[in-house]
């Protein structure tokens, strides 16, 4: 008989399983803080759990952790890339970064992606499956718990990964929840970000959460035209109506939104098309990020040289829409969302 990953157990559920086998409640406290503070990989580390009780969980129960089948770090050390096997041999990538006082962590939320963007390699390989909230959180408890042994942890969590977190709703939020929770591990919500490329009902979705977490939303391209070929989910939520939400989640949350910008070389990166983003984003509340595109092998969009993206970046500001240039971490090691996926064919 196959055991249940209790990683696939919210706290609820493992509640009610431990008091249908006869143990009190309050041991699905004490197990759910082993598993999100401590991160143990196994029950006999649970040393306040009876001896009896531990033999028991791990007769019915396992903690299924993803392995690693590689790591790979960047020249300068600061980025971290993992590529990890599941229990049914599908592999997701999570990546860590480590910034001055941040240690930030991009996870997956999807095995693959069906939006097919033709630029990210993950798009290229098409939809595999949705992760569940334990294949989620586990890529995180596995970074928290190598941070903790050099006395660091996770101080940020994207959800900008292989998929499309808005895709796979319920596990995501699951998954935030989890890593929210103060009797767990207590990552504060607005320490979170989840990005998407714009599937607007699920921005609505998300106004009625009452987590206050990030959003970001990948643009890419300031017209309909381009972007019906960079994001082809634009087809189905264009332009007119991906800003008209942006605008309503803005009123509704207060909250600043994201605009994630990937510069392609003679693609997107015009003057033009800079005064087209600004126009399209005239009096909001919002913040650009200018990432010069990661390059995936075989692919025909190229990052854009440094002096377009400075160029890019000052109408923008000239506009008066607050932007950054962010650096391209890690593409010594394919950094890039799905490219050691790629790599790797598993
Ligand atoms: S860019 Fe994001 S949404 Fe588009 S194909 Fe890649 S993973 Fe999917």
């Amino acid at each position: 008989m196959t055991k249940r990953n209790l990683y696939d157990f919210s706290k609820n559920e493992l509640t009610a399983f431990l008091t249908e086998q006869g143990h009190p409640p309050f041991r699905a406290g004490q197990i759910w803080q082993w598993l999100y503070r401590h991160y143990a990989t196994n029950f006999q580390a649970m040393t306040n759990l009876p001896q009896y009780l531990r033999i028991a969980l791990a007769e019915n129960l396992e903690i299924r952790t993803p392995q690693p089948i590689d790591i790979v770090q960047s020249t300068d050390r600061q980025t971290t890339r993992t590529l990890f096997q599941l229990a049914d041999m599908e592999a997701v990538e999570a990546v860590l970064m480590r910034y001055r006082k941040r240690r930030t962590l991009c996870i997956s939320t999807q095995a693959g992606c069906a939006m097919g963007c033709p630029f990210c390699a993950t798009g290229q390989m098409g939809f595999r499956r949705n992760l569940t909230a334990g294949d989620i959180v586990a890529q995180a408890l596995f970074y928290a718990r190598r941070l903790a042994a050099r006395g660091e942890r996770v101080t940020n969590i994207v959800f900008m990964g292989m998929g499309e977190p808005l895709a796979n709703y319920a596990a995501t939020w699951e998954a935030i929840r989890r890593l929210n929770d103060p009797e767990g591990f207590g990552l504060g919500a607005r320490m979170m970000t989840i990005s998407t490329v714009g599937l607007a009902p699920a921005i609505r979705r998300m106004m009625q959460e009452p987590e206050q977490i990030g959003l970001a939303v990948s643009l890419h391209a300031p017209t309909n035209q381009l972007r019906d070929e960079l994001v082809p989910v634009n087809r189905r939520y264009p332009l007119d109506m991906l800003m008209a939400t942006c605008r309503e989640y803005i009123d509704a949350t207060h909250r600043r939104i994201t605009f994630e910008y990937a510069l392609m070389d003679g693609i997107n990166d015009t003057h033009q098309q800079a005064g087209q983003l600004a126009d399209l984003l005239a009096g909001m509340l919002c913040h650009v990020n200018l990432i010069p595109l990661n390059p995936t092998a075989g692919s025909p969009y190229g990052g854009s040289p440094p002096e377009r993206v400075y160029a890019f970046r000052d109408r923008l500001q000239a506009k008066g829409i607050s932007t950054t240039v962010r650096l391209r971490r890690g593409i010594d090691i394919q950094a890039g969302c799905g490219q050691l996926r790629v790599k790797h064919q598993v």
